[in-house]
């Protein structure tokens, strides 16, 4: 049950080996991560940050670095569990 919850309050995008996580729950709407991604991957949507073209996504992990919430994770590609 508790895992079912977390799933509800968590959006996961992947696509083939990467992943974004955004915990909407932590993300405060700022903006930051969409004003700064340089592929548009990301967009607002009900004032909470969205993955909206994962397949864009270069990996530069700016969004995640740059999340003053830690809203937002990114695992790269042919790494295995969360970039450092
Ligand atoms: S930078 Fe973080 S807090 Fe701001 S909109 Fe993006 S995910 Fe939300
Ligand atoms: S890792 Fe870079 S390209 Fe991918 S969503 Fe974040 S800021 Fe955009």
């Amino acid at each position: 049950m508790a895992e079912k919850v977390r799933q509800e309050e968590t959006e996961v995008a992947q696509y083939e080996e990467r992943k974004i996580v955004i915990l909407p729950r932590h993300c405060k709407g700022c903006e930051i991560c969409v004003l700064l991604c340089p592929a548009s991957v990301l967009e607002m949507k009900d004032f909470k940050a969205h993955v909206a073209r994962i397949e864009d996504c270069t990996e530069c992990m700016l969004c995640e670095i740059r999340c003053p919430d830690f809203a937002i994770e990114v695992y790269q590609s042919g790494k295995k569990g969360k970039a450092k």
